[in-house]
């Protein structure tokens, strides 16, 4: 009875069609990228911030719980409705609201896919930062709630580096926007306190970052290497150089053979170890960084280094 009469206020709130509790229909929604399993009772697709308040306040009163839910790429079940209940999902609120070029910042709403908000500012000569290897499928608010990175974490840093601030529905539906305009606003962080709770502390409704210029120059490098051991111990000496490389990505034998079964891209199998080094910034210090980094694979025994020689050639 009671759930009759939640999905009966849930529908007056977000119409009908947006109100899934089918089996066909919640099925989709009953796994992320983990191996857990759980049907969610009812899955409601909001358009607006007032919706999700609304949502979230006709769950609190029926007592049933809700987990949000994003893109479904999480690996380690946040978007599993481990006790059952309402599946809230941000899919509908996919739209980028606001640039502003000249401070480089974006509102976005949390179901733009994180490669959309690069995609949509590089003829500007602007990217978002944080890269994981999901970018492609998985949205900014599963990033907001994970605190994501990716390859270029090294030299960027991870999600909460990079959102100023988030605007955000608590349990009791009450809409506040935590953090500024600006890194480190006065007061307590309470943006960096929201930024990684895994959807526990509410529902992110927007998402105020940062963009970053796109670098002048970009050298990629490829060290095959003999022995796992001489391929860390290059890491540590790149590092040691001073050399902060955008990317710095090690694949052990095991890896390798994965990535050539499913997606060759001509990695050498018999080897114990690649590494794949990025450096990015003016010329001049790209070329000295890549310079360096290849004397120092070649000091520690590599079989072979590779620089790529065209952006065609880097992106392989
Ligand atoms: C092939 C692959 C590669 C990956 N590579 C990386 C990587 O390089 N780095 C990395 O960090 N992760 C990686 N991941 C994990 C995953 O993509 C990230 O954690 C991503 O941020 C999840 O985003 P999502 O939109 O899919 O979130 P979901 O999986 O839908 O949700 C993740 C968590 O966020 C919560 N949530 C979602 N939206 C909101 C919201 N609006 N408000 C509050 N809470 C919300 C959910 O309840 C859940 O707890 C990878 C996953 C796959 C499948």
């Amino acid at each position: 009875m009671i759930r009759e009469n939640l999905i009966r206020e849930l529908r007056e709130v977000v119409g009908d069609r947006y109100v899934l509790v089918e089996k066909e229909d919640v099925i989709v929604y009953e796994q992320d990228g983990s191996i857990l399993q759980v049907m969610p009772e009812i899955v409601v697709l909001p358009g607006d911030v007032e919706q999700v308040s609304a949502v979230i306040k006709a769950a609190k009163r029926a007592n049933v719980p809700i987990v949000p839910r994003g893109s479904g790429t999480g690996l380690a079940g946040g978007a599993v409705p481990a006790e059952g209940g309402v599946v809230l999902s941000l899919a509908r609120l996919n739209r980028i609201l606001k640039f502003d070029l000249q401070n480089r910042i974006a509102i976005v709403e949390p179901g733009v896919i994180n490669i959309d908000i690069t995609k949509a500012v590089a003829k500007d000569g602007l990217f978002y930062a944080p890269d994981p290897s999901s970018q492609t499928a998985c949205s900014i608010g599963g990033n907001v709630a994970n605190n994501s990175g990716g390859p270029h974490t090294l030299a960027y840093g991870v999600t909460t580096n990079h959102v100023f601030a988030v605007e955000v529905v608590l349990d009791d539906g009450q809409v506040v926007w935590l953090g500024g305009e600006v890194p480190d606003t006065p007061g307590y962080d309470l943006c960096g306190v929201f930024v990684g709770s895994e959807g526990t502390m509410g529902i992110v409704t927007k998402a105020l970052v940062r963009l970053k210029r796109t670098r002048e120059s970009v050298r990629t490098l490829l060290a095959i290497f003999d022995q796992t051991d001489r391929a860390t111990e290059t890491v540590v000496d790149i590092t040691a150089a001073g050399i902060i490389p955008a990317a710095l990505e090690m694949m052990d034998q095991l890896t390798i053979e994965a990535v050539e079964r499913g997606a060759p891209c001509g990695y050498p199998r018999d080897a114990a170890a690649v590494l794949l080094v990025e450096i990015e910034g003016v010329r001049e210090h790209t070329e000295r960084a890549m310079a360096l980094v290849q004397s120092i694979c070649n000091r520690n025994g590599a079989r072979k280094v590779r620089v790529a020689q065209s952006d065609a050639e880097r992106q392989l």
